[in-house]
Parts: structure tokens; C-alpha cells; sequence
């Protein structure tokens, strides 16, 4: 939205004050009073003369709107750190798991190597006719070592299954979250994040205080009579987009100021 000054918008300089400040925007009022003071002055700095002022008091209004636009923007913030830390969690129960499948493969090999090793000796002796009283014992040692190892081995390959069942369930956490936050990702983006009709500027929603400080200079641009520019470099582009997303005025942006204010 922008308005239409009949009148020269540089001859006097717009006074202006902080209005509705809703505290939910995670920023301070004196950070956000930075953030519009360093907006004005790369005005100021095209245009080699003062055009805005901080005046408490003063009529015209900069109002911080916090609606579902910036709650929206938040809570995608926060799944972004929960993707962050779910994804650490994946990669150290995968790793456990790697462990843990490594060491049911050292069990098992162990155990069947010994269980051939049982049943070579049991054929032998069987093949002798019955094995004398000290091979009986030691076949009977080797049974119960052999049923010990057993119990072991299923141990950890229960171990195995536990832990791949939590690798899988962690992983589905994961997708789901992820389809989430590409729900409110999608809606999230749609440029229309501050407006101002010439006698006050709204802020609904930004993603930091770089974002915050390009909407506001664009909203100052339009309060200096500036309408939108075709060239998305410039800062008056009507999208918010990388190309000006450092808020710097672009030579276009230059021009339409010193057309709208009749700089020389
Ligand atoms: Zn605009």
C-alpha cells in the first residue's frame, strides 16, 4: 500500500514515535528503535538532508502488529531447532545400532565356530563307540558353555532390533515434523509484512532484525511518495526478496526518491 503526497514529502521533516509495541516480537523497544533510526538515515543519506525524527509524542505512528503471520514465523523457528536435535538423535541411534549389530555378528560367529567345533567332537566319540569318562565331562563343559553363549547371542540380537525399531521410529518423527513445518514454511513467506498509509507504518511480521530494518525502509520510501519499483534489486521492489533483502537503495530507488522530493 502506499499514499500519495500532493505536497513535497522532504520539506518537513515527518516526526514520528513508536506506537503499538506488542512485547511477543522477541526484540526490545530500543532495538527496534535502532533498527528504524538505521532505516531513516539511508534515506537521509540519498536525499543530504534530515526527513525523519524520533519524537515521543509525535502524531505519526510506527505500530509493531503481532499477528499469526509472525506467530507462524516463530513456531516454524522453533521446529526448526527440534529438526535440528531430532536429526543428532537419528545419527547417534544409528550408531549405536552399527555397535551393536557388530557386536551380535563377533557373538555369533564365535558361538557357531564353537558349536562345529562341539559337534565334530560328539561325531568323533560317537564314531568311537561312546567317549570315555574325562571326554564325557568336557563335551557336557562345552554343552553348557555353548547354551550360556546362546542366551547371549539372543540378548543382543534383541538389543539389535530395539535399537533399529528406535532408529525407525525417530526417523518418522523426523518426516513428520518436517511435513510440519513445510506447511507453515509455504504460508509463511507471502510478502505483505508491514504497510503504512502516510500517517502511520504497520509491522506485522519479520524474520529478523535485518528483515525488520529493510520493511522499514521500504515503508519509509513509500511515506516519501515512492510507489513500488519494477527492479527487484531495489529496496521499493514490491517483494521482499535476496536480491534486497540488505535493505541498500539501488540506484533506482535513488532516482525515484529525488523525483518524488525534487532533489536536484
Ligand atoms: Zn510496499
Amino acid at each position: 500500500m502506499w499514499y500519495t503526497y500532493t505536497d513535497n514529502p522532504c520539506r518537513h521533516v515527518i516526526e514520528y514515535d513508536i506506537g503499538i509495541f506488542d512485547d511477543r516480537f522477541r526484540i526490545t523497544e530500543s532495538e527496534a528503535l535502532g533498527r528504524i533510526q538505521s532505516a531513516e538515515e539511508r534515506w537521509e543519506d540519498a536525499a543530504g538532508q534530515d526527513l525523519f525524527s524520533y519524537v515521543p509524542g509525535a502524531e505519526f505512528k510506527i505500530n509493531f502488529i503481532f499477528g499469526e503471520e509472525q506467530e507462524k514465523r516463530y513456531q516454524a523457528d522453533e521446529i526448526s531447532d527440534s529438526l535440528d536435535s531430532t536429526k543428532d538423535e537419528i545419527s547417534s541411534t544409528q550408531q549405536q545400532y552399527e555397535q551393536a549389530r557388530a557386536d551380535f555378528q563377533r557373538k555369533k560367529s564365535s558361538y557357531d565356530s564353537l558349536l562345529a567345533q562341539y559337534n565334530r567332537d560328539v561325531e568323533y566319540w560317537n564314531s568311537q563307540g561312546g567317549a570315555p569318562e574325562n571326554e564325557f565331562n568336557k563335551l557336557e563343559a562345552q554343552k553348557k558353555t555353548l547354551e550360556s553363549r546362546l542366551a547371549a547371542l539372543e540378548t543382543a540380537r534383541k538389543k539389535v532390533n530395539r535399537l533399529a525399531e528406535a532408529s525407525n521410529n525417530t526417523i518418522n518423527d523426523y518426516n513428520s515434523t518436517v511435513e510440519t513445518f513445510n506447511s507453515l514454511y509455504d504460508s509463511s513467506y507471502e510478502f505483505d509484512a508491514g504497510n503504512t498509509d502516510g500517517t502511520e507504518i504497520n509491522i506485522y511480521s519479520y524474520d529478523s532484525l535485518g528483515e525488520l530494518e529493510t520493511l522499514l525502509v521500504h515503508e519509509f520510501g513509500h511515506v516519501l511518495g515512492i510507489d513500488h519499483l519494477d527492479n527487484p534489486e531495489s529496496v521499493m521492489h514490491y517483494l521482499l526478496n535476496e536480491d534486497n533483502s540488505l535493505g541498500n537503495l539501488h540506484s533506482d530507488d535513488i532516482e525515484a526518491l529525488s523525483l518524488s522530493c525534487n532533489l536536484d
